[in-house]
């Protein structure tokens, strides 16, 4: 049999000032794709025969230029009209939440043009992540969907091996299926839907269960997305029945799980410890263990802000006779970062470090000292591999701030990343990192974890995103 298989990933918060373009796109084609996809030996059978076609991950960004979304299109839609008379099924690995500029969501719009091509009938499977905004064509159009169940995604390569072999089942013993979807009328932020926690966790358990029933093939939460204003928007349950003439059973488990989502709807509550940003800083500082963390969830670069802002550093550097040990991991500044690439480690420089493009990364003016130069070597969670670009370390001269600088937004969620900026973790008191909830490794190391509901990009009181095209009543923007 014929697969063919590509990867699209981008998470599009339009209220960063920057269009996402190829350049800021991690690309491989063909057979080099396969190394990003995480597909284990699923594949590997003599009879499965890949035509991988690309893999495009924009991680988290803002809205995507419509040229670079075309060109990333056109690229799988080629392909699968050169394939297009032996070929027997699609695995896509995409996330769900991209913007394209005219074009609304990504992902809708190349599953709608590959049925064009394909018709109603040839499976094809995906598997994304529950941070994906749904509507009914997108999942009809698919023949399987699944998401992943924990956030953070520490579940991601089991999902995708879920997708492949089941799409794999299908295609040796072909029925038809249709997806069932239900929307509800609840938006939720990532940071109020950590699987770990209640309701998620015991609802997460629930959907294991049920996707033991034979009628079934799988069923999936969605909690959708929010930074970018889109009728897509809200959560959503999608069950895939086993056969077509299992599809009023999938109906009625869809509206069950519905059911039991809305009812908890009053529930979903941030995860860990959330303050104020002053009361946050009071609390790290007279906190007397370490590390203590704290997560700048207003400029969260794993939602898709920039991480440019200064916001927390200008908070540390007004503090008088600082006796804490600070690590900023890290801090994107294009033109400091460049600056200090071509400069020597140990060299003394004078920097002016933030964007300056509005009151959050209002510039800090520092003379600092290099400690450290290296590069972001990827994320194993988000099964990122590769170089992500440099990775700048300073120490502030006469205070005990050290600060990572990047010219991108790439997260720093684990320690191999700490290490990359050439420092020991043990060594601070505080640590401050671009995220909204704390990702696992970090959360394990801290002594307390501190989520700053701080401004930006990526504001966590829902109820004040000034939305305009979402569906309406929804909850908690409106009281139902
Ligand atoms: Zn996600």
């Amino acid at each position: 049999m014929k697969i063919l298989v590509a990867k699209f990933q981008l998470e599009s918060n339009e209220h960063v000032p920057m269009k996402t373009d190829l350049e800021h796109t991690a690309l491989s084609f063909g057979r080099a794709a396969l190394d990003h996809m995480q597909l284990g030996n699923v594949f590997d059978a003599p009879d499965i025969e890949l035509i991988p076609v690309l893999c495009a991950d924009a991680a988290c960004s803002g809205v995507m230029k419509k040229n670079a979304f075309l060109y990333l299109e056109n690229r799988i839609l080629d392909t699968i009209k050169e394939h297009i008379h032996d070929l027997d099924g699609i695995y896509f690995h995409l996330h769900g939440a991209s913007e394209i500029e005219d074009l609304g969501s990504g992902e809708h719009h190349l599953v709608a043009e590959v049925r064009k091509i394909v018709g109603p009938y040839l499976p094809v499977a995906v598997s994304c992540d529950p941070h994906g905004n749904l509507c009914k064509s997108y999942v009809e159009n698919c023949t399987i969907l699944r998401s992943y169940r924990e956030s953070p995604h520490t579940d991601i390569a089991e999902t995708v091996q879920f997708v492949a072999s089941n799409l794999i089942e299908l295609i040796r013993n072909r029925r038809h299926i249709t997806p069932v979807y239900q929307k509800l009328p609840l938006i939720l932020g990532g940071e109020q839907s950590v699987s770990t926690d209640e309701p998620i966790a015991s609802f997460n358990k629930w959907l294991n269960e049920a996707e033991k029933d034979e009628r079934i093939l799988s069923i999936s939460w969605h909690v959708g997305y929010l930074r970018h204003d889109t009728e897509c928007a809200g959560c959503g349950i999608v069950v895939v029945p086993n056969d077509n003439k299992y599809r009023s059973y999938a109906e009625e488990l869809c509206q069950k799980a519905s059911t039991a989502i809305w009812n908890r709807r009053k529930e979903f509550h941030y995860t860990g410890l959330t303050m104020n940003p002053n009361e946050a800083l009071q609390a790290a500082l007279q906190f007397s263990d370490k590390p203590v963390f704290i997560t700048d969830s207003g400029d969260n670069v794993t939602s898709g802000a920039m991480g440019a802002n200064t916001f927390i550093l200008h908070q540390f550097l007004t503090v008088s006779n600082l006796n804490k040990k600070v690590l900023f991991a890290a801090i994107h500044c294009p033109e400091t970062c460049h600056m200090l690439m071509n400069k020597n480690v140990n060299d003394k420089v004078h920097i002016s470090l933030g964007m300056g493009i509005d009151e959050l990364t209002k510039k800090a003016e520092l003379d600092v000292t290099i400690l450290h130069k290296g590069r972001q070597e990827g994320t194993k969670m988000y099964g990122e591999e590769g170089d992500y670009g440099p990775l700048i370390t300073v120490s502030v001269d006469y205070l005990p701030i050290d600060i990572a600088i990047t010219d991108n937004n790439h997260s720093f969620v684990e320690k191999h990343q700490i290490d990359a900026c050439g420092v020991d973790w043990d060594d601070y008191d505080i640590i401050v990192v671009k995220q909204g909830y704390i990702h696992p490794e970090e959360k394990e190391k801290g002594k307390l974890c501190i989520m700053s509901l701080t401004n930006g990009a990526t504001p966590q009181d829902t109820r004040l995103i000034n939305f305009k095209r979402i569906m309406r009543p929804m909850y908690p923007i409106d009281e139902i």
